[in-house]
C-alpha cells in the first residue's frame, strides 16, 4: 500500500505564539524545496496541523529520509486516506490498515476518532467503540486497553478519513532560516561537523570556513571537507564553503615563533580570519567542534588563549562538554562518521609539535606573536584575497 499522505508532527514551533506561522512556513518551504525531486507533492498547514499529500507515485524510504533530515519536525505519520467515509467503508480500511501495519496482533490499542463534520451520523464515542469491535470481531488476538494502549489509532474524518498509527521520530530542532547565519570552522574531523550540524539544528543558516595547506594538505584532503559539507548540506540547506590557503601563514609561524606553541597562535590566525569572514557573510557566530580537554589545544587554559584572539563575535562550541564517544554516536546518526575517518592528513596535525604547550599564558603568546609582526599582514591580506568559494548541496 503506497500512502497517500504524512501527517508532520512538530514540537517547540507550538510554543512561538504569533510568530508561529514564520517557522510554520519555513519549515513547509524547506520541505517543498527536498522533496521536489522525489515526486508530486503538496505540503501545506490545515487545521494547525502540517500535511504533505502525494500526487504520484513515490519512493517510501526516500521520503521518510529526507523528511528525517529536515529540523523542526519531530515526528512524521504515514497516513491511510480513505474517500469514501461511510461508517462501512471507514471499517473496512482500519482493518485493511491494521492488518498491512501490524504483522503480529498481539497487542493493546485503543482508537482516538475525531470528527469535524458533526452532522455524520456516529459521534466520536460511538466511533472509538464500534471500530474497536469490528477490530476485536477481526483479529482476536487483539485487546483494549484504554489508559495505556500500545498502539492508538488515530481515525480523522473530515472530508475524507485519516488512518494513521505509527509514528517515525524526526530530528526535532527548529526550521533553518528561522535563527540567523553561523560560520563554521569545517575540518576534515569528527567533531566539527557535528558541531556545524548542531547549531544548524537550532534553526541557524550556515556557511562553512576550511584551512587548506597545499602542498602539505592534498586535493582529497579538500575534496573530504567538501563532502562532509555536503553531508551536513542536507540538513543545513546550501553550504556556501570558504576554502582559505593558509600555507604561508603556517610557515611564516612556524619559522618565527616557538614550536611547542604553534598549534594555539595558528588557531588564533583561523579564529582572526574565521571572524572576518563571518562578518563579511552577516554571520552572528562562529562556530568549532572543540571539546575541553579533548587535546592540548582544548583545555580552558589555550581555549582562553585562543578565544582572545578576537572579541567582535562569539564562538560556539556544541561539543564543548561531549564525551569523544557521545560526538562519535551523533557522526554516525547524522552520516558524516565514515567520512570523517577517511585517513587524510589535516594542516594543523603537519605542523603540530611533540610537546605543544597545554597551560599558555596570553603574555607569552602575544609576546611570541611580536616575531610575526611585519611578516604575517601581508600573507593575511593574501589569504583573505585568494578565498575559493565552493557552494556544497
Ligand atoms: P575535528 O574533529 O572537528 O577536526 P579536532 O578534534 O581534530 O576537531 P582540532 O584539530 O583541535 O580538533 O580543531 C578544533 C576545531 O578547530 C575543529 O573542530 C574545527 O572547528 C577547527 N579546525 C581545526 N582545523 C581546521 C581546519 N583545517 N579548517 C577549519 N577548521 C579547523
Ligand atoms: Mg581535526
Amino acid at each position: 500500500m503506497q500512502y497517500k499522505m504524512f501527517l508532520i508532527k512538530y514540537a517547540e514551533i507550538g510554543t512561538k505564539g504569533k510568530n508561529r506561522y514564520v517557522f510554520e512556513e519555513a519549515m513547509c518551504k524547506r520541505m517543498r524545496n527536498r522533496l521536489k525531486p522525489y515526486g508530486e507533492f503538496e505540503v501545506r498547514r490545515e487545521y494547525g496541523r502540517i500535511y504533505v499529500e502525494a500526487f504520484s507515485d513515490y519512493d517510501f524510504d526516500d521520503v521518510i529520509k529526507v523528511l528525517k533530515q529536515i529540523f523542526g519536525i519531530v515526528g512524521i505519520c504515514p497516513v491511510m486516506v480513505v474517500e469514501d467515509t461511510s461508517y462501512d467503508n471507514i471499517s473496512k480500511a482500519v482493518i485493511e490498515y491494521i492488518d498491512n501495519e501490524y504483522k503480529n496482533k498481539n497487542f493493546t490499542f485503543k482508537c482516538h476518532a475525531r470528527r469535524n463534520d458533526k452532522t455524520y451520523p456516529k459521534s466520536s464515542m460511538e466511533l472509538n467503540a464500534d471500530l474497536g469491535a469490528d477490530l476485536l470481531n477481526k483479529f482476536p488476538e487483539l485487546s483494549v486497553d484504554v489508559h495505556n494502549p500500545e498502539v492508538v489509532i488515530d481515525v480523522e474524518v473530515r472530508n475524507a478519513a485519516y488512518i494513521y498509527s505509527k509514528v517515525i521520530p524526526g530530528p526535532g530542532g527548529l526550521p533553518v532560516g528561522t535563527n540567523g547565519k553561523a560560520m563554521a570552522l569545517l575540518s576534515g574531523g569528527i567533531d566539527s561537523p557535528v558541531a556545524a550540524y548542531m547549531i544548524a539544528k537550532r534553526g541557524v543558516e550556515l556557511e562553512a570556513v576550511y584551512f587548506n595547506a597545499p602542498p602539505y594538505t592534498s586535493e582529497r584532503a579538500k575534496q573530504k571537507v567538501i563532502d562532509l559539507a555536503k553531508l551536513v548540506s542536507q540538513y543545513s540547506g546550501v553550504l556556501k564553503l570558504h576554502i582559505v590557503n593558509f600555507t604561508d601563514i603556517q610557515l611564516c609561524i612556524y619559522d618565527n615563533c616557538p614550536h611547542d606553541e604553534l598549534t594555539i597562535i595558528m588557531k588564533r590566525y583561523m579564529y582572526k580570519v574565521a571572524q572576518e569572514l563571518a562578518m563579511k557573510e552577516d554571520c552572528q557566530c562562529i562556530i568549532t567542534g572543540e571539546s575541553i580537554g579533548q587535546v592540548s589545544s582544548q583545555t580552558t587554559q589555550s581555549l582562553l588563549v585562543i578565544d582572545s584572539a578576537i572579541d567582535k563575535i562569539p564562538v560556539f562550541r556544541p561539543c564543548i562538554g561531549m564525551d569523544k564517544q557521545e560526538i562519535i554516536d551523533i557522526s554516525e546518526m547524522i552520516g558524516t562518521y565514515e567520512t570523517s575517518i577517511l585517513p587524510y592528513e589535516d594542516c594543523c596535525t603537519i605542523f603540530v609539535d611533540k610537546h605543544p604547550v597545554t597551560r599558555p599564558k596570553l603574555e607569552q603568546i602575544l609576546e611570541s606573536e611580536k616575531a610575526l609582526t611585519g611578516k604575517i599582514e601581508e600573507l593575511y591580506n593574501k589569504a583573505m584575497e585568494s578565498v575559493e568559494v565552493v557552494y556544497c548541496r
